[in-house]
């Protein structure tokens, strides 16, 4: 199956996958998503700059806050299994500066974070579309704990 990210030019696919954010050429401010560019100009009101560079953030951060989806998003939201399962979003702090929402990656809960935790960038499969080529696997950015807070139930 063919698998391509669910948001085109956000993050890269490699075996050690990174969120690609906008670097401002001027003052160095990074931006994600990555829109600062298409709207050319800096979001640091200290700044006049207008050219930005692609710029590939920390693959680790800690955990600033986070929360359970009991509830079934809105569209464009797809939902990966029907029924709808619940899953946790984590709002990560990366050495940049910056926090990126995301969800936690497959077989983590809220159980697994607590706040200050480092966590890492993974690429997971978000759903699983079909179209005329067949079945596409549209992949998306999780965050995945480094080291499960219930560290006596992980099993060997
Ligand atoms: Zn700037």
């Amino acid at each position: 199956m063919t698998a391509t990210p669910a948001i085109e030019g956000w993050f890269t696919t490699d075996p050690e996958p990174a969120l690609t954010a906008d670097r401002c050429t001027t003052c160095g401010t990074v931006f994600f998503p990555p829109t600062a560019a298409a709207t050319g100009f800096c979001r640091n009101p200290g700044c006049d700059g207008e050219t930005f560079e692609s710029a590939s953030l920390s693959r680790r951060g800690t955990v600033w806050s986070y929360t359970d989806a009991q509830y079934r998003p809105p569209a464009p939201y797809v939902p990966a299994t029907d029924p709808y399962e619940p899953f946790a979003l984590a709002a990560v702090e990366l050495p940049e500066g910056l926090v990126v929402l995301g969800q936690v990656a497959e077989g983590f809960g809220v159980a697994d974070l607590r706040v200050g935790a480092e966590v890492e960038v993974v690429v997971e499969t978000l759903h699983v579309e079909q179209t005329d080529d067949g079945p596409v696997e549209r992949t998306i950015w999780r965050w995945r704990p480094i080291a499960p807070a219930r560290a006596e139930e992980v099993v060997a």
